[in-house]
C-alpha cells in the first residue's frame, strides 16, 4: 500500500513538474510579447522626454540671456553718467567707446534671445504634440497589455498552485525518494519513473531487468532502479487520469449517478466504483 502510494506520488511529481516547466516557459515568452506591445507608446514617450529636456535647456539659455541683457544695460546706463562727468575730450572718446561696445553687445543679445524665444515657441508646441501622441498610443496599448498581463497572472496563479501541490506530494515521499527524483529532476531529466513492461523491461529505455530485480519490483519490495537508464521502475501501470489538481477533468459525480441509475442494486454501484477506484 505504502509502495501504491510512493509510486503514485512520483509519477504525480513527474506530471507536476512537466506541467510547471511548460508553464515557467510560457510565461517567459511574455515579456518578449509584453515589451512588442508597449513599443510604440515607450518610443513617442522616449521623444517626448527628450523634447523636453531640450525645451528645458533652451529656456534656462534664455533666462541667462536675459540675466546678462540686464547686467549690461545697468552698466551702459552708469557710462551714460559717467559721459555726463567727462573733463576732457579724451575721457570723452574713451567712454564713448566703451558705450557703443556695450550698446553692440546688448543688441546680439536681444538677437539671439529672439531666436531663442522662437525656438522655445516651437519646441513648446512639439512637446505638446508629443505628450498628445504618447498619450494616444498610451491608451492604444493599454487594453492589449492588460489583457496580456491578465493572461499572465492566471498562469503565474497555476504555477503557485502546481508549486504547492507539489511540495505536499514531495512532503509525502520518504527520504530516499525524495533525493532520488530531486537528484533526477535538478539534473533536468523528465522521466524518473518508468513501468516495467510484461516482457521484463525498463518503460523508458526498454533495456531488459534482471530477473530477481523484476520480480522484487513485483512484489513492491524496495526502491529499484534500472541499470542502464536510472529510472525509478514499477510494476504498477501508468494510470491515465491526470492527477494534477488544477483543471478538474470533469465531475466524477455525474458519471457516478450514471452509473447507478443503470445499475438496478446499490450493491452494483458500490461494486462498480470500488472498482474504478482500485
Ligand atoms: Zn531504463
Amino acid at each position: 500500500m505504502t509502495k501504491t502510494t510512493t509510486m503514485g506520488s512520483l509519477r504525480e511529481l513527474q506530471k507536476l513538474d512537466r506541467r510547471i516547466s511548460e508553464i515557467r516557459s510560457r510565461i517567459r515568452d511574455f515579456d518578449p510579447l509584453l515589451a512588442e506591445v508597449e513599443e510604440p507608446a515607450l518610443r513617442l514617450e522616449d521623444e517626448h522626454g527628450k523634447a523636453s529636456t531640450r525645451l528645458e535647456q533652451m529656456k534656462t539659455d534664455a533666462r541667462r540671456l536675459e540675466r546678462s541683457a540686464e547686467d549690461k544695460q545697468a552698466r551702459a546706463e552708469k557710462l551714460d553718467e559717467r559721459l555726463s562727468q567727462v573733463t576732457n575730450l579724451r575721457e570723452e572718446t574713451a567712454v564713448k567707446t566703451e558705450l557703443e561696445m556695450v550698446q553692440r553687445s546688448i543688441d546680439a543679445d536681444e538677437q539671439e534671445a529672439m531666436q531663442l524665444l522662437e525656438q522655445v515657441r516651437q519646441n513648446e508646441l512639439l512637446v505638446d504634440e508629443l505628450q498628445e501622441q504618447s498619450a494616444t498610443a498610451r491608451a492604444e496599448v493599454l487594453p492589449r497589455q492588460e489583457e496580456l498581463l491578465d493572461e499572465r497572472s492566471g498562469l503565474d496563479e497555476s504555477l503557485a498552485e502546481l508549486s504547492a501541490r507539489r511540495d505536499t506530494v514531495l512532503e509525502m515521499l520518504g527520504t530516499r525518494e525524495r533525493q532520488v527524483y530531486e537528484s533526477f529532476h535538478g539534473s533536468g531529466r523528465a522521466v524518473v519513473v518508468a513501468a516495467l513492461t510484461e516482457d521484463g523491461a525498463c518503460g523508458h529505455c526498454f533495456g531488459i531487468v534482471p530477473l530477481q530485480q523484476q520480480n522484487e519490483i513485483r512484489r513492491d519490495e524496495g526502491l529499484h532502479r534500472c541499470e542502464a537508464c536510472g529510472v525509478i521502475l514499477t510494476s504498477e501501470p501508468e494510470e491515465e487520469p491526470d492527477p494534477v489538481p488544477v483543471a478538474p477533468i470533469e465531475s466524477e459525480e455525474s458519471e457516478e449517478s450514471e452509473e447507478s441509475d443503470e445499475s438496478a442494486e446499490p450493491d452494483d454501484a458500490e461494486a462498480s466504483e470500488a472498482s474504478v477506484d482500485s
